[in-house]
């Protein structure tokens, strides 16, 4: 039976560890320079790209997912994902600043309407990292600042919209935001009779293992909605064993955890890679959900694998392992009320 009490967390974290998850965002690596020098990467080679692309969306690195980089490695998977590169400032066509329409999808302030039984609730703007390739790397955040009107008037529609029985609170990141106030808006979803279960998309417990602290597991287990938590994690040397325990306690809390990847060049297109993200979200008790096909985001057009390519990995995937490690191969088209599965034998 699933024990929905908080963990004792504090007895098995080391020293390092100790710190709260605010200190740990607050010290995050924010400017080219240092990420170069605690990488020992050569500035002549790399500080100017950086630079540039720091200036079209800040660098943010967070100390525990900086120290699973490997040293001296430019082509380390996960500094692949934070490193700004000449490649952004490039204008490759095609390549959008709002590449899935989400402007046109927004309800009311902080509340966007893709699908007809979920809804999506932009919590904050902020991450604990910042991917380069984010689809959201131009989203118009400040517009999606919720007052505290706009808070009453999102709980109204979900109240007045009966179709929706699933919340996703995203972002930004949700966990970004203090536990005090995500109770609250639990609080006020869970009031609704017809919202059966809240979605986060986080990826704060894989880079800051720390964000699973007491007081989110508090909330997480006292909640009569069904929660799920979809991580996003693209590689296997994302999750190390601070993760691991992080995610022992979301499902000690009763939390379903699944995960979603972006197909990226340069960070996971290859068989081999993919098969063990699966095999290591497995053993942290993470079920692989989606291979995300790249959107075609501005800035970003050098993480693009092309759909044949994407359809050999995943075929490839499925001679490997065992059908429920195998993540569905989807894009998000815009205007579609589901994502598109990709056919992998056309
Ligand atoms: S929204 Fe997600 S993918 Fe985008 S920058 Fe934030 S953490 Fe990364």
């Amino acid at each position: 039976m699933i024990q929905r009490t908080p963990a004792r967390i504090e007895a098995h974290l080391s020293d390092h560890e100790h710190r709260s998850w605010q200190q740990v965002l607050s010290e995050s690596v924010t400017c080219p320079e240092e990420l170069l020098r605690r990488l020992e990467l050569p500035a002549e080679s790399w500080l100017s790209a950086a630079q540039q692309g720091h200036q079209l969306f800040s660098i943010r690195v967070p100390e525990p997912f900086l120290a699973r980089m490997k040293k001296g490695n430019p082509a380390d998977p996960l500094l692949r994902q934070v490193l700004p590169l000449a490649d952004e400032t490039d204008h490759a066509p095609g390549f959008v600043s709002d590449p899935l329409e989400e402007s046109a999808a927004i309800a009311t302030t902080g509340l966007i309407r893709k699908y007809r039984s979920r809804a999506l609730l932009m919590v904050t703007g902020q991450c604990a990292v910042n991917c380069r390739y984010c689809f959201r790397r131009h989203f118009p955040y400040e517009d999606q600042r919720l007052s505290p009107d706009d808070r009453k008037r999102v709980i109204n529609t979900l109240a007045a919209s009966p179709e929706i029985n699933e919340v996703i609170f995203s972002g930004g990141d949700p966990l970004a935001v203090n536990d005090r106030l995500l109770a609250q808006w639990v609080t006020a979803i869970s009031g609704i009779p017809h919202i059966r279960r809240l979605r986060l998309h986080t990826r704060l417990p894989v880079v800051i293992p720390q964000r699973v602290c007491d007081e989110l597991l508090t909330w997480l287990s006292a909640t009569s909605l069904q929660v799920v938590i979809v991580l996003h994690v693209n590689h296997p040397a994302e999750i190390d064993t601070a993760t691991r325990r992080a995610l022992g306690h979301l499902r000690a809390a009763g939390v379903t955890l699944l995960n979603q990847s972006v197909i990226l060049r340069g960070v996971n297109d290859c068989p081999s890679v993919l098969e063990q993200l699966s095999e290591t979200l497995f053993d942290a008790g993470v079920l692989p959900y989606y291979l995300h096909a790249f959107d075609p985001v501005a800035g970003a057009h050098h993480y693009d694998v092309p759909d044949e390519e994407s359809r050999h990995l995943v075929r490839e995937l499925l001679t490997r392992l065992p059908g429920f490690l195998v993540p569905k191969l989807v894009r998000e088209e815009p205007g579609k009320e589901c994502k598109t599965p990709i056919n992998l034998f056309p």
